[in-house]
């Protein structure tokens, strides 16, 4: 086997197996997938069926191959159907189970919080989804709430309203109420009850209350600041005992049925959780003893997703399974309640990073390499600097014990060249060949460090000579927790994974940006700063999937170089290796992504048409000319936004 460490810096040193059997194992599918992915015998990524352990597995690679075919290339994002209805089942089976087995005597609603996944396709398949469960829906701002009053939802849901809310949207969530929607305002400050109260007195509708609570408590993860004292939404106990005066006083108390706390996305340990449970149970109990008729406590969301399937309380994993998670918060009310000697509440999850991160899968293919190392060894030549036979001549002692040495040098003789052309002492072809003999080093340096397990201080060199391969994507637009946050998704190859990667790379996008790529990778053995790949083959995809991107990844991305929205293909997968569109949407055309920058596309065509115009009346453009020219522009204008591999 062969080995070589690829991590640097914070990141714990992984090595990277390269024996046959291992490629597919050395990405940490078994860990991660969720057994939502399996590698077939011809080495390909595929989709499980979820719950059909019998079914045949679905070929990413022919997946994308298909709909290549049928115009719709990469770069893609998938939606896979299954995995979304799966995610959902499963939270609400873990609830029902958790209510069983801890005797508790509430029921369990869940309602998905718009701002998590947006796009109709998701929304309207968690109402169709969640009927039966009578999942509701939670808004945090007015475009939500306008999505929600647009779906038919069981009666019994909730509509739970959440965020900052002006005159427009509290009247908005009120006239709901006389349609027949389970709405609740949820008082995110005090001042919001005086508008709540004004215009309910007005329309003559009693409101039901909710109100969102500051817990003292603090959870780790990247949302920390979402949770303790000095978060910024919520009453703390000042407040909540004002706002309880202004109940009675207004004889609104009775109006008060749900107390609400949200302590963060992806909260990693379990601990955190029963903590701020906990918490949340006493204030229900203080305001229930107040006089508050509260029936729903709604514990917000949290419930996270394990990115690297580490299965520990990091910010890309989480110690807890979902199981875990209700049986935590399950167990947590009941003690509390019963303590408090009061009924058990509804129990109100708001966990949509759960339901809808696995379920999109988003697939680029590799359009060119920038390679580190050469196989081809520089000719020296008569007259050449003494230099370049030194640099060369140091492949005579790359070797186990004299590999630290063989670097040290290498990096000397090649900086003492670049020296002397900066100097002007030497020119631009023997710079070229000393470039060359260099890359031809670095060849035998990895080669040597995989055979021999060499130290992690000399790997951690070598990482620094990881080749680039060129994506056709956008980090910004379809990947921006990437950028923004170091958010981890798996990452790897589809196909040819019968074959051992044999090459280490980073993966840079098209933008004209040094931070558009993706330098860290979750491995078998933890986090990589590069990702093993294959050689690229003349005239064969290369195809690169970026795996469980279902949450907030979509509405975060920006137009950074005007790359646009991907094609979106939402699936369903059939139980003998086939598969259904569902529905397609068509990633931006370049006329769309202008309007969006304010340009108008039809201008722009306007103002190029004159310029053709006059280069043709100066004489420097021919008829024909100017028709191609013309043409190009505005074939361009109704294209894609990415590289074409068209022509
Ligand atoms: C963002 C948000 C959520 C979603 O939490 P996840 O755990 O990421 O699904 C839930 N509730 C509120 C109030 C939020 O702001």
């Amino acid at each position: 086997m062969k080995s070589l460490t690829i991590a640097s810096g914070d990141v714990t040193p992984v090595t990277v197996g390269q024996s046959k059997s291992d490629a597919a194992a050395l990405y940490g599918i078994d860990r991660w997938a969720d057994d939502l992915l399996c590698v077939t015998p011809a080495g390909e990524l595929a989709f499980k069926t979820p719950e059909a352990p019998d079914a045949l597995p679905v070929s990413l690679p022919r997946i994308i191959q298909a709909l290549k075919q049928r115009g719709i290339p990469a770069p893609v994002l998938l939606r896979v159907q299954p995995f979304l209805d799966r995610s959902l089942v499963r939270l609400q089976d873990a609830f029902a189970c958790a209510i069983r087995d801890c005797w508790y005597k509430g029921a369990y609603r869940g309602v998905f919080p718009i701002k998590v996944n947006q796009q109709p396709e998701i929304v309207e398949r968690v109402v169709d989804m969640g009927r039966p469960h009578h999942f509701g829906l939670e808004v945090g701002s007015k475009p939500e709430l306008l999505i929600a009053l647009a779906q038919s939802m069981s009666p019994d849901a909730l509509l739970i309203c959440n965020g900052a809310k002006d005159a427009a949207f509290i009247h908005l969530a009120l006239l709901s109420l006389k349609l027949g929607f389970n709405t609740v305002i949820v008082l995110e400050s005090l001042h919001e009850f005086e508008t709540v109260h004004r215009i309910a007195t007005d329309l003559n509708i009693r409101p039901r209350l909710g109100v969102r609570v500051k817990l003292m408590e603090t959870v780790g993860g990247k949302w920390q600041a979402s949770s303790g004292d000095r978060s910024v939404f919520g009453l703390g106990a000042l407040d909540l005992v004002e706002l309880a005066e202004r109940l009675d006083d207004t004889g609104m108390m009775d109006c008060l049925v749900l107390q609400h706390t949200h302590v963060g996305s992806q909260v990693p340990h379990i601990m955190d959780v029963r903590r701020a449970t906990t918490e949340a149970c006493r204030f229900y109990a203080e305001l229930s003893r107040m006089g508050a008729p509260l029936q729903y406590l709604d514990l917000g969301g949290g419930l996270g997703v394990d990115y690297t399937g580490a299965r520990r309380a990091d910010d890309n994993s989480v110690n807890y399974t979902v199981q875990e998670y209700c049986t935590n918060l399950v167990e947590s009310v009941f003690y509390a309640m019963e303590e408090a000697d009061l009924p058990h509440p509804t129990i109100v999850t708001e966990s949509g990073r759960f339901i809808a991160a696995q379920s999109a899968i988003f697939v680029f293919d590799i359009l060119d390499a920038t390679l580190y190392d050469t196989p081809e060894r520089p000719a020296i030549v008569a007259g050449d600097h003494h230099l370049l036979s030194d640099l060369l001549a140091i492949e005579t002692y790359i070797n186990g014990d004299r590999l630290q040495e063989a670097l040290n040098d290498a990096i000397y003789y090649r900086d003492e060249i670049r020296t002397l052309f900066r100097h002007g002492q030497i020119g631009l072809p023997l710079m070229a060949r000393a470039e060359q003999a260099f890359l031809f080093l670095l060849s035998r340096f990895k080669k040597v460090a995989g055979q021999d397990g060499c130290s992690g201080l000399i790997d951690r060199q070598l990482s620094r000579f990881v080749d680039y391969y060129h994506g056709n994507f956008s980090v910004f637009q379809s990947l921006p927790d990437v950028w923004a946050i170091d958010q981890m998704h798996p990452v790897m190859p589809l196909s040819r994974l019968n074959e051992a990667p044999t090459r280490q790379a980073i993966l840079t996008d098209l933008t004209c940006d040094s931070d558009g790529k993706i330098d860290r990778f979750v491995l078998r053995d933890g986090i990589a700063n590069a990702l093993p790949v294959h050689d690229l083959r003349p005239d064969e995809d290369y195809n690169i999937g970026v795996f469980f991107v279902g949450a907030y990844q979509e509405t975060l991305g920006d137009l950074h170089n005007l790359f646009g929205d991907p094609n979106v293909v939402t699936i369903s997968l059939d139980a003998t290796g086939g598969f259904t569109i569902e529905n397609e949407t068509e990633g931006d055309r370049i006329a769309e992504v202008l309007t969006y920058v304010e340009y108008d596309p039809q201008a722009c065509l306007a103002t190029f048409r004159k310029t053709v115009e006059r280069a043709v009346k100066a004489g420097r453009v021919d008829a024909t000319e100017r028709r191609t020219m013309i043409a190009a522009y505005k074939e361009s204008l109704a294209g894609s936004t990415y590289f074409s591999t068209d022509r």
